[in-house]
């Protein structure tokens, strides 16, 4: 592997965020040698001093990320040495189910390893992460022994990188459904299917809060895929609950969970809008005990941030207008170009216009296997607020 010889050099004023970002982007590049996509370069500062090593690809708008701020080469060993603090740092037993690797917050740009039970799925983002995916596997299986392994690569990033997706089992095939305890919920998972790489890992512990918080009375849950909250919120004793969800794929794995549970009496789900859903609910003046938003990310890009925010705003005050006396509101929004602070102003906007006053009782951050980077501001991506009528 070339140590020294491909090089890229970065433009002046670009070095400071280089030293604490691993995103280096075509714009940040003052000149770069001709490589291989998906090899490793030195990125230097405009003065020609070394700043790191990292993953180029001339193809995507983000073409570099940078791996390593030491002046050490960029192979198998190093990223099996990420991998081995990557798992320690999840505590001092390797999780069952869990986020194992997190791309950049766990200093493996382009590296998505998540555990369920028996089964492995490991997600590469970058081309130079997929060629070294075998190198990855064997690491991984060094460490938690012969799990099954599934590839599942993301069709779009695939795309923009310039490799084929793969989404099948490296080596020896696994189980198609695998059911995970989430805090005394069966929860199924089909890896590599539906959304993120099964289940949404980073909502996991606001599953646990949030069911906890739902009392004895009626749950809705809006934007449900697997109705992982509503399911929560049943077994924690609510009465019934409404899951809104417009996937049918999503909604087979609903009433999946939900029957895992022994809930499918309690629960009912509607295949509609979540937009025209709420609209029609707030005019019938439905009422609920506890409402969960759980979105998908409405600004994908920072160009998207208006009509975003507009969203977020419509869809909180219709469910703040839902709630029953002393009702409480889970609300979320996945957007990393929405930071905290935009996200609380939005809901006390949208509180604001409907003229409800509500009582903040918890924050409801991404799950911890899903670590925040101070520097990396993308890594803090969802944001949540545990709301209750004052
Ligand atoms: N709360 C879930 C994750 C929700 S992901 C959990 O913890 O598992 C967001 C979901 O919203 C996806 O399943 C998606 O299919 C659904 N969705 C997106 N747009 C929608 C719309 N306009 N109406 C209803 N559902 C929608």
């Amino acid at each position: 592997m070339p140590r020294r010889s491909a090089v890229l050099r970065l433009k002046r004023d670009r070095e400071a965020r280089a030293h604490v970002h691993p995103w280096i982007f075509k714009g940040d590049v003052a000149d770069a040698s001709p490589v291989e996509p998906g090899s490793v370069v030195t990125v230097l500062d405009a003065g020609g001093r070394f700043v790191g090593r990292g993953l180029f690809n001339p193809r995507p708008a983000l073409c570099c990320r940078i791996v390593t701020w030491q002046d050490e080469p960029v192979d198998a060993r190093l990223l099996g040495r990420r991998i081995t603090a990557a798992i320690a740092a999840r505590g001092q037993t390797v999780p069952v189910v869990g986020r194992l690797v997190w791309s950049e917050a766990d200093g493996l740009p382009g590296l998505v390893v998540d555990r369920y039970g028996p089964v492995l799925v490991v997600q590469c983002q970058t081309l130079g992460i997929r060629r070294m995916r075998d190198d990855l596997v064997a690491a991984l299986r060094a460490r938690l022994g012969d799990l099954a392994v599934l590839g599942s690569d993301d069709p779009v990033v695939a795309g923009l990188e310039g490799f084929e997706p793969v989404s099948g089992w490296i080596g020896r095939p696994g189980p198609d459904e695998v059911i995970v305890d989430e805090d005394g919920v069966q929860i199924a998972v089909r890896p590599g299917s539906g959304h993120k790489t099964g289940v949404y890992l980073d909502q996991a512990a606001n599953r646990v809060r949030v069911g906890a918080a739902a009392g004895a009375g009626d749950v809705l849950d809006v934007f449900a895929y697997t109705a992982g909250f509503a399911v929560h919120a049943l077994r924690a004793g609510a009465r019934r609950a409404v899951c809104v969800e417009s996937s049918a794929e999503a909604i087979a794995g609903a009433r999946r969970n939900l029957e895992l549970n022994g809930l499918s009496e309690r629960a009912e789900i509607r295949a509609v809008n979540a937009f025209d859903e709420l609209r029609r609910l707030d005019r019938e003046r439905a009422r609920f005990d506890l409402v969960v938003l759980d979105p998908p990310p409405f600004a994908r890009s920072r160009s998207a941030l208006d009509a975003a925010l507009r969203g977020y705003k419509e869809i909180n005050l219709r469910a703040l207008r839902l709630l029953a006396p002393g009702g409480r509101l889970a609300t979320f929004s996945c957007s990393h170009h929405v930071d905290e602070g935009t996200f609380e102003a939005t809901v006390r906007e949208a509180a604001t216009d409907a003229g409800i006053r509500v009582r903040l009782l918890d924050h409801l951050p991404q799950s911890a296997d899903h670590p925040v980077l101070l520097t990396v501001p993308e890594t803090r991506y969802l944001q949540g607020l545990l709301l209750e009528l004052a």
